[in-house]
Formats: C-alpha cells, sequence, structure tokens
C-alpha cells in the first residue's frame, strides 16, 4: 500500500517511510493512496484486539520493512483490554467503550505503543532516533511509557512548568531510560516553540537523528481504527445491527480512524465528532468553511485545539466516505453530563468522554433507539479528578496502572525556554543501554 500526501505534491512512499518521515516533505500529511475496501467486513468481534489491529495493519504494511515484525508490534501495542460496557442499564442502546486501561490510563497508550515499536524497528540500535514530545498532558505520559527500555529510539519529552496537574506532572517525569523530562520555564507554546526550533536547526536535527511523536503520525493513527472496528463488531454480534461511534475529537486523529476502518469495511454506521467550546470543526459542518483559530481553554483540555491537525486528512477523504456529525459541547454541559449520568446509574465519565456521552444525550430519540451507539470513552475519570471529584461529591479511586505511576519516582531537568538549554541537554544524553 502507499501513501500520498494530502496537498499532492510528493511522491507516494510506503507506511515505513511515512512512519519515519511523520508529515510528507510538502508540508501536507500522508493519507492512503486508497483504502483496501473490505478487509475489516470479516471481523466478528471475537478477535483479541492484536488480532484486530493484525489484520487492520497487515495490507498496510505488507510489502514492506515493518512487515516480519507487524504481529509482534500488534501483540506487544495490545496488551491490555478495551472493554465495551453499558453504563446505564436503563439505556441498553449506549456503549462505552473504555480505552483508559492501559499503563497511562487515556487511549493514546495504544498508538504511542504502535509508533515506538515501529520507529524501534526500523531504527539500527547504534544510531537512536531521539523523538521530541512537547505535551500539556496525555501524549507526553504515553509516549515516555512506550519509549521505557527500548533500543533504538530515545524519548525527550518537554512540559511546561507549573501548568500541569501534580498527577500530570508525575505521569511525564517517572519513565526510566531512555526517557528524559524537560520542566521548561514557560508555556505549553513555549515548549512546542522550542521543539520546532530544534527541528529547524538541521545540524542539531541530525546530530540527533529528530523525530517527532505527534498524533500526524500514521502509525498512531491508523491503529486506533482497530479497536474501534472490533468494538463495531462486537456490538453488531450482540444486536445484528451495525452501531453508531461518537467520538471525543481534538486533533481528529480518532475521527478520521473510524472513518478509515469504516471504509475498510468495519461495521460503523453513523460517526459523530463531539468536541468541546472549540468551534473550527461544528463550524465546518454546519456552513461548509473550515476556520482554524486558536485555541480556547476548557474542561476537556486534551481536546483544546483551535485548529485540528489532522483536518487535512479529513478533508482529502472521498465524499462517499468522509460523512460525519459534529456536536459542541461547552464546558457547562460537561459538567452537567458528568453529575447526571453518574446520579443516574453511578457511572463516571472523564470530561472528555462526557462530550461524547453529551452528544448522545442530544440525539434525537427515536436515533437514540434505532442503533446501539457507542462513546469512545478516551481517558480514566481518575486522571481528571480535580475536575470531576467536586462534580459527584466523591473520591474516584485509581485504577492499578495509575497507582504504579504514582509509586514510582519522579526525575525532571529544570530547563529555561531556550534552545540553548534544550541542545545541553540533548548533548547530555548517554547511548541507551545496548545489550
Ligand atoms: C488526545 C485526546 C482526545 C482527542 O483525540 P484526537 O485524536 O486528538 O481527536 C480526547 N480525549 C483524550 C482523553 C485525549 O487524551
Amino acid at each position: 500500500m502507499r501513501f500520498v500526501s494530502t496537498r499532492g505534491e510528493s511522491p507516494p512512499v510506503r507506511f515505513e517511510d511515512a512512519v519515519r518521515a511523520g508529515a510528507a516533505p510538502d508540508g501536507g500529511l500522508y493519507a492512503p493512496e486508497r483504502l483496501p475496501e473490505g478487509v475489516l467486513a470479516s471481523l466478528t468481534g471475537d478477535e483479541s484486539l492484536a488480532g484486530a489491529a493484525h489484520k487492520l495493519l497487515a495490507p498496510v504494511a505488507s510489502d514492506g520493512a515493518l512487515a516480519a515484525e507487524l504481529a509482534a508490534i500488534c501483540t506487544e501495542a495490545f496488551s491490555f483490554e478495551a472493554p465495551l460496557v453499558t453504563p446505564d442499564p436503563a439505556r441498553p442502546e449506549l456503549l462505552a467503550l473504555e480505552l483508559f486501561h492501559g499503563p497511562t490510563g487515556a487511549f493514546k497508550d495504544f498508538g504511542a505503543r504502535v509508533l515506538m515499536a515501529c520507529l524501534a524497528s526500523l531504527t539500527p540500535p547504534d544510531e537512536p532516533l531521539t523523538v521530541l514530545a512537547a505535551t500539556s498532558g496525555d501524549t507526553g505520559g504515553a509516549v515516555g511509557c512506550a519509549a521505557e527500555g527500548r533500543k533504538g529510539v530515545r524519548a525527550v519529552i518537554l512540559f511546561p512548568k507549573g501548568r500541569v496537574s501534580e498527577f500530570q506532572r508525575h505521569q511525564l517525569t517517572c519513565w526510566d531510560a531512555p526517557v528524559s523530562a524537560l520542566e521548561i520555564e514557560g508555556d505549553f507554546d513555549a515548549c512546542q516553540a522550542l521543539v520546532k526550533s530544534a527541528f529547524a536547526d538541521k545540524a542539531l536535527s541530525a546530530r540527533h537523528r529528530l523525530t517527532s511523536a505527534n498524533s500526524i503520525n500514521l502509525a498512531r493513527l491508523l491503529p486506533q481504527g482497530a479497536y474501534l472496528a472490533r468494538a463495531a463488531a462486537q456490538a453488531r454480534a450482540k444486536t445484528g445491527i451495525t452501531p453508531g461511534l461518537i467520538i471525543p475529537t481534538g486533533n481528529l486523529g480518532h475521527g478520521v480512524a473510524a472513518l478509515y476502518a469504516r471504509a475498510m469495511g468495519a461495521p460503523i454506521g453513523p460517526v459523530v465528532l463531539a468536541t468541546n467550546a472549540n468551534a473550527a470543526l461544528s463550524e465546518w459542518a454546519a456552513t461548509g468553511a473550515y476556520r482554524p483559530r486558536a485555541s480556547l481553554p476548557t474542561m476537556a483540555n486534551a481536546m483544546d485545539v483551535g485548529a485540528p491537525s489532522n483536518f487535512e486528512r479529513l478533508d482529502a477523504l472521498p465524499a462517499a466516505l468522509s460523512g460525519v456529525d459534529v456536536e459542541r459541547v461547552e464546558d457547562d454541559a460537561i459538567a452537567a453530563r458528568i453529575i447526571s449520568d453518574f446520579l443516574a446509574s453511578g457511572y463516571v465519565w472523564c470530561p472528555h468522554s462526557a462530550t461524547g456521552a453529551e452528544a448522545f444525550a442530544r440525539l434525537p430519540a427515536r436515533e437514540q433507539t434505532a442503533r446501539p451507539w457507542i462513546v469512545a470513552a478516551t481517558a480514566h475519570p481518575f486522571k481528571f479528578a480535580d475536575i470531576v471529584e467536586p462534580l459527584i461529591g466523591r473520591a474516584i479511586d485509581p485504577p492499578p496502572a495509575l497507582k504504579s505511576v504514582l509509586s514510582r519516582p519522579s526525575r525532571a531537568v529544570q530547563a529555561k525556554a531556550e534552545l540553548s538549554a534544550l541542545i545541553r541537554h540533548l548533548d547530555s544524553l548517554k547511548d541507551p543501554i545496548l545489550t
């Protein structure tokens, strides 16, 4: 299978080249030249997650450098479950796909693990890549965790001092070699600007073989379609009806993965993207005009995106494959949804997942009962305990994985928001342990 740039000015490449490169050289994003129709149509829902991921990725990687290791990569990355549960017995059509049972408690664990395994597999261990990840939350933790103990990749996480929660800070700073965390005296934009200037420094970039781990990388995006497709097959097997999907959306990685999976034959009906107050996508759905903008801070901060980086991929899909609805959910509605669903059933949504639960509640009654609806529950509510606990009036217990994060020692290197500080850190890194 070949991948072409959404801007059409770069030659087609194989999967492994798209993974190594991240973005295309013409500034666009790599997208499948043609999606392999029907490859997911045979899913029964009885597959393991690793099995579903292999089914999806095999045609993607079959003729390239990752083919031989693909099965092992899927088994390693999909080693924890994504259960499909009924949060409220009184509303059996509403299903929650819990994507937060991995080591850092959010769906990004899946994609980060596939990406790191692919990069490590494509790189000679004595010439390690250095992954730079500027983060305001979930991504950095998932990337750090996925890089720990690997050969062939190092990870350097940059996060803004004083602007992440105590738990988030812990989760960014607790990973062992070859992972290190830089606590930057500045805000998230300063962290991102530092990463950008590091990439712009060609000599530095070559010396450390810098690469990034953001959600435009296909090795992060595509595997997300696997658990969505399997969950859809499970819902269909149980009810005989093709389910709808509701996806809490920020940069649109998950949403595009859902559309790709549907185009590949997964039994996915209507797709609804739930956003927070950031309105670029809801405005686009309503008017057809796409206007990227600065992001607004909300309760669902991992979705605070004013210019979704995967919009180009959505826009590049043929009209027959790209049908989605968009529902915008403001902070007061997120809070009200967390409270009312907790009171009704005892189920606790994180603020991101709550946008999806609210989008379900806003569907016309006939639509709600016409088919099962799967809401992607993107993070464990414990990660956002400071927001959720006051709403529901009780403490949230950390799941075992997040408890074990808390029991790890934390270490961060303090740094000014200056390129010279980042260079000093990079040059001080020792080669990862080679065995
Ligand atoms: C990243 C993230 C999202 C948004 O996902 P996209 O793929 O960027 O649309 C939603 N919820 C949580 C908890 C996240 O970490």
